[in-house]
């Protein structure tokens, strides 16, 4: 009997010594680098899902007081994300952020999404109300654009951005005005404001007055500001005073809203567009980048006030924008590809790689968006994640060895008939994204250097 027992307590304290060693190791990251080696091993042979699950749960367990904290602040800029953002980068940051990607964020995502949707339209009802009497520009509905929006943000420096469509008032009329050219992938333009004549609803209806048949004096008694004098120059709406306009007006919207009792406003500092932070008492913060854009036809494609690169040459040239039909795209290939996906992982994983290489989130989401339409959306399932990251990576080499990365919208006929393009886009010759390394010897030697960075970073995370 004596002899049963001490087996017995013999064998608690082998099993409390185990214990104790793995709860150090999933603390230290050794574990979790263990598995990921094991992981690596096994997946030829079908074992990743059944690894991954695994490692979750354990990873979740010994971290489960840093994940509640990150949950809550996923879309806020509290200290402790803004210390994570410095963090430099190596494979336990990469590896707990590949596992944080598959867990909880793209839910929480698109719930902020949709409550910062519904904040910024209340709010542009506000300014709505506001400017009744002013015919000055009409605001419509806003659409969430840009990584937060296609799902794929990494949580720690979230900004929500939002595009803001703009109609011109009753009795004017925008005429745009395409230029080629520029930084890529963007071509320019500029919206010409002309009056119309409505005359004929002034008598039917007596709701407006006609600017092009009534004298200036009357007009700038009866009728307040004009959208020529106040926001355009040289007859071209102007990207700055527009921005400027929509700044001061929503400051005194905010004030109508009853959010603006919980929450602080600050309207940012901003040339082009219109930069909010919203502050709670607890001093956790949003911010929220809303961009102006003039529609081109029917297409969802927009001129929008988006800031370019290398600098844009006038306040009145505004740049073509696909980031409504990218995000389109996205909501297409979520609605297809089966229900753990892992191409949002794949591109948020790449967006953290990225930092202090040349290449931009921008080149490996089009990367992505061509290999989505490629690869077959079955074959993106999440037991798949590692077989796709490679091929990511594969199709980023031979676009630096032929230096040609074409834009995925632009004479592309594999966009889906979903993603509505203007008729131009789907005739046009394809644009090349990598033009740069073909005419620069140096940069295109500097991209390949960067791609060895990345190669040698995935390798040590994988
Ligand atoms: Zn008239």
């Amino acid at each position: 009997m004596q002899q049963r027992e001490e087996q017995l307590r013999q064998e608690m304290i082998r099993l409390q010594q185990e214990f104790d060693k793995m709860t150090q190791e999933l603390q230290s990251g050794l574990f979790l680098k263990n598995m990921l080696l094991a992981m690596w091993e096994v997946w030829p042979f079908g074992a990743l899902p059944g690894a991954l699950v695994l490692l979750f749960k354990l990873f979740w367990m010994a971290t489960e007081v840093d994940s509640d904290e990150s949950e809550s602040s996923s879309d806020e800029s509290s200290s402790s994300s803004e210390e994570e953002e410095e963090a430099p980068v190596n494979e336990w940051d990469v590896g707990r952020f590949l596992m944080q990607q598959m867990q909880v964020p793209v839910l929480h995502l698109a719930k902020r999404c949709k409550v910062v949707e519904a904040l910024v339209g209340d709010l542009l009802h506000a300014c709505h109300l506001i400017t009744l009497n002013t015919p000055l520009l009409r605001l419509e509905q806003c659409i969430g654009v840009g990584s937060a929006f296609e799902g794929w943000s990494s949580h720690w420096d979230t900004v929500y951005s939002l595009l803001v469509p703009l109609k011109p008032p009753t009795g004017h009329c925008f005429h745009l005005e395409l230029g080629a050219g520029g930084e890529l992938p963007a071509r320019h333009g500029r919206v010409r404001v002309e009056l119309e004549c409505v005359c004929l609803r002034q008598q039917l209806l007596g709701d407006v007055r006609c600017f092009l048949h009534r004298p200036e004096a009357e007009l700038g008694r009866n009728q307040g500001p004009c959208l020529l004098q106040y926001l355009c120059s040289h007859s071209y709406l102007d990207v700055e005073k527009t921005a400027c306009w929509f700044q001061l007006t929503a400051m005194n919207a905010w004030l109508l809203l009853p959010a603006s009792h919980r929450c602080r406003l600050t309207v940012l500092r901003s040339s082009r567009s219109c930069k909010l932070r919203l502050e709670k008492v607890s001093g956790r913060s949003l911010s929220i980048e809303i961009l102006f854009g003039v529609q081109q036809g029917d297409s969802r494609v927009f001129l929008t006030s988006q800031q370019a690169r290398a600098g844009l040459p006038s306040s009145t040239t505004w740049l073509e924008s696909c980031a409504v039909p990218e995000m389109l795209f996205f909501r297409f290939v979520a609605r297809q590809a089966p229900q753990d996906s892992c191409h949002l992982t794949c591109l948020n994983l790449f967006a953290r790689l990225l930092e202090g290489t040349g290449f931009s989130t921008y080149c490996l989401k089009t990367v992505l968006m061509h290999l989505l339409t490629v690869i077959p959306l079955s074959r993106w399932h999440r037991g798949h994640l590692l077989e796709r990251v490679d091929g990511i990576l594969q199709y980023l080499q031979r676009c630096l060895e032929d230096k040609q990365l074409h834009h995925f919208l632009l004479g592309n006929e594999r966009v889906p008939r979903e993603v509505p393009l203007p008729v131009a886009f789907q005739t046009a010759s394809p644009l090349n994204l990598f033009q740069r390394l073909a005419q620069e010897p140096d940069a295109h030697a500097q991209a390949l250097r960067d791609f060895r960075r990345l190669q040698v970073r995935l390798r040590s995370l994988l």
